[in-house]
């Protein structure tokens, strides 16, 4: 029964059979005989009894001899006899499991019932043969050792309809590797179990995503971590830096001087303040305005056309490095008039520590005008605002004419380009 199945020609395992192609029939194998092959040996590689061998000798073989290997009447591992009206549908493109199964009247179960080979419910190749029995019902392929009538028994079917249903008549006429039709007889748990494998795969493939996001997540807590470090160690050698920086003899040297700098300022501005308190002066002196060009309420400038020359505390020249420059000096051409800054009373006029000198009391400061050619006033006499002490010379220690004009507060010197307007 298994004669028009089988090839015309079988390949054994053997690699070096040699076909005698014109002399084969279906269902038949021709093998050219090596030398030392015996005749069960080649019964045995190519799994049949020795009886199925022709001629049949289990002995040695001469060299060249040709053997015939029948297969009928041996059940074919990858043949198999289909119960009748079983057809084989073959898949195209676009072809999924129900819809097979719904093109021949079956449920899915029942389409999985009659192909029990199938490993899952998804994935329908283009191609893939399928069997479509003509009622529903489980197809099993007889194994080694089981029976026709062992299955109807396990299945708890009955033997008549499966007798009918595979259109058999006594339980031994299927062998091992055929197929028996149990009608009625579904495979819910292979379904069922089909179902269980592809949930499990959605899972893995769930997992598995799962698993990739958290390595990422993983990889981004890393960088993350490693940023930060990072720009703390940049912080930490930028604080140590500034730490080095300000601890440091240059900057503790410039602090001091920024220090001294603002003391020294903050001297100057009280001490202006306190002047220009001292020497305000009575207003309503008419001779005074048109003598002084400019008049702020503090001091008036003692000459209408002078260059400064040296200045408060500077030591431009030797006599200036020796004693301290508490005034300044205004150069002008000899005999040009000296007006008083600030009205007052004569307290010196004529020789002094300035050569010719005048000293006037304002009632707060003392204003000092120096190396005269000549004075113009006398002690105790009361002077205005802008009247004429006095001509520009050079007296005492002097270089060329200019006037030095000095104011004294409580005793101390101060820098009068700060009270002047
Ligand atoms: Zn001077």
């Amino acid at each position: 029964m298994l004669a028009g199945r089988l090839p015309v020609v079988v390949f054994g395992p053997r690699a070096q059979v040699t076909l005698n192609l014109s002399a084969a029939v279906p269902g038949e194998a021709l093998v050219l005989a090596r030398s030392g092959d015996t005749g069960q040996e080649i019964a045995d590689s190519y799994g049949v009894p020795l009886s199925a061998l022709s001629p049949s000798q289990p002995g040695k073989l001469p060299w060249g001899a040709v053997i015939r290997v029948s297969f009928k009447d041996v059940a074919q591992p990858s043949q198999g006899r289909l119960p009748p009206g079983v057809r084989v549908y073959t898949a195209r493109s676009g072809d999924t499991l129900a819809g097979v199964a719904y093109r021949h009247g079956l449920s899915v179960t029942e389409l999985l019932s009659a192909n029990l080979n199938r490993q899952t419910l998804d994935k329908l190749a283009v191609g893939e043969r399928f069997y479509i029995p003509p009622q529903p019902g489980l197809m099993v392929r007889i194994k080694p050792g089981e029976t026709v009538q062992g299955l109807v028994e396990a299945y708890r079917t009955e033997a008549p309809k499966v007798a009918l249903a595979n259109g058999i008549g006594l339980p031994n006429e299927l062998g091992v590797g055929d197929y028996l039709l149990l009608p009625g007889v579904l495979a819910t748990g292979f379904q069922r179990e089909l179902l269980a494998r592809r949930e499990r795969q959605q899972e893995a493939t769930r997992l598995a995503g799962v698993q990739r996001q958290y390595e990422r997540y993983q990889a981004y807590k890393q960088r993350m971590v490693e940023n930060t470090l990072e720009r703390q160690y940049a912080l930490q050698a930028q604080y140590d830096k500034f730490l080095a920086y300000q601890n440091s003899p240059a900057r503790q040297k410039l602090i001091a001087r920024y220090e001294a700098q603002a003391r020294y300022d903050a001297a100057q501005q009280a001490q202006r303040e306190q002047v220009r308190a001292q020497v305000s002066v009575p207003r309503g002196v008419s001779s005074v305005r048109s003598a002084s060009s400019a008049s702020v309420g503090g001091l008036s400038w003692p000459l209408r056309s002078y260059r400064v020359t040296s200045r408060f505390g500077e030591a431009d020249i030797e006599f200036h490095r020796q004693y301290f420059h508490g005034g300044v000096d205004l150069a002008a051409p000899y005999g040009t008039p000296i007006y008083a800054a600030a009205a007052g009373t004569v307290t010196q006029s004529g020789s002094g520590d300035y050569g010719t000198n005048v000293y006037t009391d304002t009632g707060g400061a003392l204003i000092v005008y120096g190396h005269m050619s000549r004075t113009a006033v006398s002690v105790g006499q009361s002077i205005a605002r802008g009247e004429v002490l006095g001509y520009v010379g050079c007296s005492g220690m002097c270089t060329g004419p200019h006037l030095h004009f000095e104011v004294r507060l409580n005793g101390r010197t101060v820098d009068p380009l700060g009270l002047l307007p």
